[in-house]
C-alpha cells in the first residue's frame, strides 16, 4: 500500500474525451448531477446487495443515504454517498481509464469541435457519466472506501491529462465526489450550484426517483416568536440547520401509471441505461394473482452498438420488493426482444436466488412470458395507431424480431403480423403479410417472394418477370435473415409462402393453360437438341438446361428445385466456411425469345458451329449477374463475350 501521491497519466482515448467534454458546446451542463446520482444510487444498490449474504457490510446506525453538501465559500459541492465504494484497484480501472470497446472509434467521429456538440450524447452511450463533473468544475476530487476495507484512496484531477492518487482520510465506507465549481456562467450553461433551490430542481427534475433519500443539510433562520407563535418585531434571529430530502424516493413503477410524467418516465430510462436520450416508448405492466410483480419498460431510440454482437449482456433490472438483486437478468425476456430496457420488481422471488438457478425460476419465466406478450401487444397497437413511429421502430429493431419466428414458437404468432417486407407493389412502403394477402389476385393461391441481396438486384431479376406481368405481388427479402425466416414462417392465413426462384413454376390461368401447354410442347419438342447441347457445354455448373415457364422478356435465368436450397442460402454458407456444399443450378431458357430462335438455326445449320459453346457461357454468365451473383470463372465468359463484341464490330 503506497502512502506517497502517485501521479498517473490518463489513457490517450481517456484524455481525448475529457478535452472534449471540457470543452463541449453543450449547454444543459446540470445533469453532471443527475449522472453523479445516479453513480451513488448504483453504489448503494451494490452494497445492499452484497450485503445479503454479507450483513457485516452495512453500516452500522447509518440509513444509505446520498447526500449533497455545499460550501459557498470554497464554491465546492460534494456528492456522499455510504454505499459501496472503490478499492484503490477499482479506482484505477473505473475512473482512470475507459475499457469500452468502440470508443476509439467514437473518437473518430468526434474529432471535429462540430461534434463536440453531440458529445454527451455520445459519452452517456460508452457509460463514462463521471467525467461529466468536469464540464462544471476546474478539479474533482474523489475519495472512496470499499466496504470491508480499512483503507480509503483519494483520486484528484484538473482534467488535464493526469490524475493524482494518494490515501485518502474517509473514515466509513462510500464515495464522497467533490466538486470545485467553476464560475456561474448563464451562456455557458452553467448555474451557481452552491445555490440550494438550484440544487433541488436539478435533483427533482432529475432523480426524484431515486431509492434512496437524497439530503442536503440546509441553514434555516429562526425568529423569536411570542406564546402565541406570533414572531416578535424585535425578537432574536437563530439559525438552525436541518436536513432536507429533496426527492420523493418512491420507484416510478410502484406510482400509479397516471401520476408519472413523460418527464419522469425519460429520466428514469437514462438512469437505469446510462443513455443520454430519451426512450421511443415505455410500456407499464403490474400483475397481481399467481405471480405479483411490477414492471416498466422501455424501446429504445436507438439500436445499441452490440446488438448483433454474439453473448452480448442484455435482460432487465431485476429487483425483489424494492431490492435490486441483478443490473441485467435475461431470464425475464426473451432473447428476440433483447433491445427492450427496464425494470422488474418480483415479491415471488428470494432476494439470495443466484445466477444459475434463475433460468429454472419458474416465476421468472412466466413474467418473461407475459413481458414478451405485452411488449409484442404494445407493438402490434403502435403499428395500427402509429405507423410512422412503427416503421422508426422497425428499422431499428426489426431484424432482432424476425429471430423471434424463428427461435420462439411460443411468440411466433403474436410476431408475424408484425412483420414488414419490401415488395414489387409500392417502391417506397413496406407491406405487412396482412396486407399483401389482401391484395392477391383472383386465382393467386400463394405469397411469393424474392430473396437477394437488394433491392434493385431483386427488382430486376428475371426471376420475377412472369410475376409482374401476371400483376402478383413478390415481396423482396433482402435481409440475410429472411432466408432463415421464410423456412420458419412457411405460411400465413393458409396461404403457402413459396419463392419465385424454385420450382418449375406455372402461374397461367386454366384457360390459357391448355393453349400454352401445347405450345410449350411444340418449343420443348424444337429446342430439345438444342438445350441438351447447351446442358453438355455447362455441365461443371448446371444440371440441366429447360424451357423456362417464368421467362417472359429475358432470356434465361437460374433457378434451383422446389427444395433445393436457395442461392442466397448457398452463399452465405460459403461464406461461413469454404467446404459448404455446391449445388447445381437449373439454368432456364426463354422460348419465346429471339435469340434462342436464333441459335436454333445456327445449331440446325451447323450443330458443331463453336459459338454455340460461347453462347451456352454468356447465358449462363448473365443468368448470373441478373441475380447480383459473381462470375465463378470470369475468364471463359469474358473470352466468349470478347469473341462476340469483336463479331459484332
Ligand atoms: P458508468 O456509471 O456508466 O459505468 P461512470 O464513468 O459514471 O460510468 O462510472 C464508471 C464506474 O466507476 C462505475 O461503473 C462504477 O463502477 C464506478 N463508480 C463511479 N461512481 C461511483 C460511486 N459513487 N461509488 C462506487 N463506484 C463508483
Amino acid at each position: 500500500m503506497s502512502t506517497a501521491t502517485e501521479t498517473r497519466n490518463f489513457e490517450a482515448e481517456t484524455k481525448q474525451l475529457l478535452d472534449l467534454m471540457i470543452h463541449s458546446l453543450y449547454t444543459n451542463k446540470e445533469i453532471f448531477l443527475r449522472e453523479l446520482i445516479s453513480n451513488a444510487s448504483d453504489a448503494l444498490d451494490k452494497l445492499r446487495f452484497s450485503a445479503l449474504t454479507e450483513p457485516g457490510l452495512m453500516p452500522e446506525g447509518e440509513e444509505l443515504e446520498i447526500r449533497l453538501d455545499v460550501d459557498a465559500d470554497a464554491r465546492t459541492l460534494t456528492i456522499h454517498d455510504n454505499g459501496i465504494g472503490m478499492s484503490r484497484e477499482e479506482v484505477i480501472d473505473n475512473i482512470g481509464s475507459i475499457a469500452r470497446s468502440g470508443t476509439q472509434e467514437m473518437l473518430k467521429k468526434l474529432g471535429s469541435q462540430k461534434g463536440a456538440e453531440k458529445m454527451p450524447e455520445l459519452i452517456g452511450r460508452f457509460g463514462v457519466g463521471f467525467y461529466s463533473a468536469f464540464m462544471v468544475s476546474d478539479q474533482v476530487v474523489l475519495e472512496t472506501r470499499r466496504a470491508g476495507e480499512e483503507t480509503s484512496t483519494a483520486w484528484r484531477s484538473e482534467g488535464d491529462g493526469t490524475y493524482t492518487l494518494s490515501d485518502g482520510d474517509r473514515r466509513g465506507p462510500g464515495t464522497s465526489v467533490t466538486l470545485h465549481l467553476k464560475a456561474a456562467d448563464e451562456d455557458a450553461g452553467i448555474e451557481d450550484f452552491t445555490n440550494e433551490w438550484a440544487l433541488e430542481s436539478v435533483v427533482k427534475r432529475y432523480s426524484d426517483f431515486i431509492g434512496y433519500p437524497i439530503r442536503q443539510r440546509v441553514r434555516r433562520e429562526k425568529r423569536e416568536t411570542d406564546e402565541k407563535g406570533i414572531i416578535k418585531p424585535d425578537g432574536k434571529t437563530t439559525y438552525v440547520v436541518e436536513d432536507k430530502t429533496l426527492n420523493s424516493m418512491k420507484p416510478i413503477w410502484t406510482r400509479a401509471e397516471s401520476e408519472v410524467t413523460e418527464e419522469e418516465y425519460n429520466e428514469f430510462y437514462k438512469h437505469i441505461t446510462g443513455d443520454w436520450r430519451d426512450p421511443s416508448l415505455h410500456i407499464r405492466f403490474k400483475a397481481e394473482g399467481v405471480s405479483e410483480y411490477e414492471s416498466v419498460l422501455f424501446v429504445p431510440n436507438e439500436a445499441p452498438q452490440d446488438l448483433f454482437v454474439w453473448g452480448a449482456e442484455y435482460g432487465l433490472r431485476l429487483y425483489a420488493r424494492r431490492v435490486m438483486i441483478m443490473e441485467r437478468c435475461d431470464a425475464v425476456l426473451p432473447h428476440f426482444l433483447r433491445f427492450v430496457r427496464g425494470v422488474v420488481d418480483s415479491s415471488d422471488i428470494p432476494l439470495n436466488i443466484s445466477r444459475q438457478t434463475l433460468q429454472e425460476n419458474r416465476h421468472l419465466t412466466r413474467i418473461s412470458k407475459f413481458l414478451a406478450k405485452k411488449v409484442l401487444d404494445t407493438l402490434a397497437k403502435l403499428q395500427s395507431d402509429d405507423e410512422e413511429k412503427y416503421l422508426e421502430f422497425w428499422g431499428r429493431f426489426g431484424r432482432v424480431l424476425k429471430e423471434g419466428v424463428d427461435f420462439d414458437a411460443e411468440h411466433k404468432n403474436r410476431i408475424v403480423p408484425l412483420l414488414m417486407f419490401e415488395s414489387s407493389n409500392d417502391p417506397k412502403k413496406l407491406t405487412t403479410l396482412k396486407d399483401y394477402v389482401s391484395r392477391m389476385k383472383e386465382g393467386q393461391n400463394d405469397i411469393y417472394y424474392i430473396t437477394g441481396e437488394s433491392r434493385s438486384i431483386v427488382a430486376n431479376s428475371p426471376l420475377i418477370e412472369a410475376f409482374i406481368k401476371q400483376d402478383y405481388e413478390v415481396l423482396f427479402l433482402t435481409d440475410p435473415v429472411d432466408e432463415f425466416l421464410v423456412t420458419r414462417l412457411m405460411d400465413f392465413e393458409g396461404k403457402t409462402l413459396r419463392s419465385a426462384g424454385k420450382g418449375d413454376l406455372d402461374l397461367s390461368s386454366d384457360e390459357a393453360a391448355e393453349d400454352a401447354k401445347s405450345e410449350r410442347k411444340d418449343q420443348e419438342q424444337r429446342y430439345g437438341d438444342l438445350f441438351g447441347l447447351l446442358g453438355k457445354h455447362l455441365e461443371e455448373h448446371v444440371k440441366q438446361v429447360r424451357l423456362s415457364k417464368r421467362l417472359t422478356t429475358s432470356p434465361a435465368c437460374l433457378t434451383v428445385d422446389e427444395y433445393d436450397m436457395s442461392p442466397q442460402m448457398e452463399r452465405m454458407l460459403r461464406m461461413a466456411g469454404p467446404d459448404a456444399p455446391r449445388q447445381k443450378r437449373i439454368l432456364e431458357v426463354n422460348g419465346t425469345h429471339d435469340l434462342v430462335r436464333g441459335l436454333q438455326e445456327r445449331f440446325e445449320t451447323d450443330k458443331a458451329d463453336p459459338l454455340l459453346r460461347d453462347y451456352a457461357e454468356l447465358l449462363y454468365g448473365y443468368a448470373m449477374l441478373a441475380e447480383g451473383a459473381e462470375i465463378e470463372d470470369p475468364g471463359p465468359f469474358n473470352k466468349a463475350l470478347e469473341g462476340i463484341m469483336m463479331r459484332a464490330v
